[in-house]
């Protein structure tokens, strides 16, 4: 695979879903890619990327940014509430919001700074003890309080239980964001995005059928 034939992919699954081609962004996931990869793909003029690590996205995207303009950068990982400034300045889009103390800091912080990041509130579609994100069942309360907070809510983001059927929790994502009006939907990786883009997904996370296989992480 390459970056070609993803977008290729994408696009004619939008297609197919009854929508435009452009309709879906793909977010390239470079976690733990060696830089030569992702050099590669920005030469090919990709700019949309994610990172799940504040640090790490740290480390490489201030000297990528001085060669290639305009990247947007995606934090689809855990976000720490000591590490939300640091996250303000890196990114353009957050897809781990999933508590009330970290959206309060996100509020308070983006005041100060005047900026803040499009935001999509991670549900826990798997109920999964290990993993984050609000249950379901807490969803439309925890997006009230986000709005309350005049926050960018932009939609909902999932990450379904490895050893299940994804569709079932794409299906639920969208419904929930259905019923709040939320338009965003972030869910589909490299081994199912075109079943998300069905169910409806914005925002597909593709790392390791772009990059290829991880070294670690
Ligand atoms: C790593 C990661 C991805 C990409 O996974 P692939 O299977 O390599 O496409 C997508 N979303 C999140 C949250 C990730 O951490």
């Amino acid at each position: 695979m390459s970056l070609s034939d993803i977008t290729t992919r994408v696009r004619a699954a939008a297609i197919d879903s009854g929508r435009s081609a452009d309709s879906v962004t793909l977010i390239a996931v470079s976690k733990v890619q060696p830089d030569a990869r992702v050099e590669a793909v920005l030469s090919e003029g990709h700019r949309c990327f994610g990172e799940n690590r504040v640090q790490e996205a740290a480390g490489k995207w201030p000297e990528f940014r001085k060669t290639f303009d305009g990247v947007d950068l995606h934090l689809i990982g855990p976000l720490q509430s000591n590490k939300v400034r640091q996250a303000l300045d890196l990114f353009q889009s957050i897809h781990s919001v999933d508590r009330p103390k970290l959206a309060r800091t996100i509020a308070r912080v983006a005041q100060e700074e005047g900026h803040c990041p499009d935001l999509f509130i991670q549900v826990n579609t798997g109920e999964e003890d290990q993993k984050a994100g609000v249950l379901p069942a807490d969803a439309d309360g925890f997006i009230a309080e986000c709005r309350d907070l005049d926050l960018p809510l932009k939609g909902l983001m999932c990450i379904p239980p490895v050893e299940e059927e994804p569709s079932l929790h794409f299906a639920l994502l969208a419904k929930i964001a259905k019923r709040n009006d939320l338009t965003g939907l972030s869910m589909g990786m490299s081994s199912d995005f075109e079943s998300a883009i069905a169910l409806g997904a914005t925002h597909v996370r593709v790392g390791s059928a772009i990059f290829g296989t991880r070294q670690t992480g």
